[in-house]
């Protein structure tokens, strides 16, 4: 997960991953592998209530073999759902001219990226972690889950990339963030040090992540709407309240709601004068948008 090239980049960040059938010819000065389209359909193995606000869901990958990961600890699938009560999900498939489409008519199922918390290449099991909330085609979906629901994901694709010789990260998400955080917590190498600050709608939705890494957290739990302030989200708080780095080399990565992840970079990189190449900040989910 440590690299030595550096970001070339300063994305929008907040149509990252945009649609299921999506553009990945951007050249992000990373080096790895092109992304290779390529689509599956997945089985709910089971279904638990992690916490008050997320759902996880265990799927069984069929074809799993050929699903490439890639290689970033962030990674995510597109999680594509029934269009509407009477239709299965369907995926797109190859056509003669290498283009993937819908040639016999099937219908576009509506699709919404989701990280990849685990991924088990040998029993080809997923898990994915769902956050909770009115409205939308996925939360509705992971609410009424049921063992055997078959949903469609696409290779994975991933941001979160630590520049070589980093002697830290830290990382700024809101609950949506939370299933990145686990994994890449899991993943960074013995003793590596990690600052992190979670928002969580609740006490109950604090977790306990098993981690090599030197890792200092700070829970925040203020997301949500609430009577006595607008909007679900003080990650800009949060992210002003931080007034130092530590010393060293460091990268930054902030997940939560579009306008929200944009400000938090704007304090790293205007107020403490970050690398900028040295953010990833991430629009999780857009307030009063559907995430298509
Ligand atoms: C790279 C990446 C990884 C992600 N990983 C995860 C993940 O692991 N788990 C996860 O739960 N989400 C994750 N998300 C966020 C998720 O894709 C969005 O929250 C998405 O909008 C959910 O789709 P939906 O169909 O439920 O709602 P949509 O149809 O997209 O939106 C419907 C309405 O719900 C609102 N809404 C959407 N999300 C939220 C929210 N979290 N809280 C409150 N209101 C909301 C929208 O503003 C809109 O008004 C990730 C997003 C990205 C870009």
């Amino acid at each position: 997960m440590m690299h030595d090239d550096h970001h070339q980049h300063e994305h929008d960040d907040t149509h990252e991953a945009h649609d299921h059938e999506h553009d990945h010819s951007h050249d992000d000065g990373h080096d790895h592998e092109p992304y290779v389209e390529d689509y599956f359909l997945g089985e709910a193995m089971s279904v638990e209530r992690l916490s008050p606000s997320l759902i996880r869901v265990v799927l069984k990958i069929a074809g799993g073999e050929r699903l490439i990961p890639s290689g970033h600890a962030d990674e995510w699938v597109r999680l594509a759902l029934r269009p509407d009560a009477d239709t299965p999900v369907t995926l797109p498939v190859k056509m003669e001219d290498g283009e993937w489409g819908r040639p016999d008519g099937s219908k576009h199922c509506p699709n919404r990226p989701y990280t990849v918390r685990r991924w088990d290449a040998a029993s080809h099991e997923m898990v994915i972690d769902v956050v909770v909330h009115e409205g939308g085609v996925a939360a509705s979906w992971a609410l009424g889950a049921q063992v055997g629901d078959v949903v469609g994901i696409c290779n994975p694709e991933g941001r979160l990339w630590v520049p070589k010789g980093s002697q830290w990260i830290l990382m700024l998400t809101d609950i949506t963030g939370l299933p990145a955080v686990g994994r890449v917590l899991e993943e960074l190498p013995t003793g590596f040090k990690a600052i992190v600050h979670v928002e969580v709608p609740c006490e109950a939705d604090k977790q306990e992540i098993v981690t090599q890494a030197d890792v200092s957290t700070v829970w925040h739990v203020c997301h949500g709407l609430r009577d006595d302030r607008e909007g679900y989200t003080e990650l800009p708080r949060i992210a002003g309240e931080i007034k130092e780095l530590p010393e060293g080399s460091g990268y930054i990565y902030i997940a939560g709601e579009a306008r929200a992840a944009s400000a938090c970079r704007k304090h790293f990189r205007d107020v403490l004068g970050f690398d900028k190449k040295r953010i990833d900040a991430i629009g999780y989910w857009i307030e009063g948008q559907a995430r298509v």
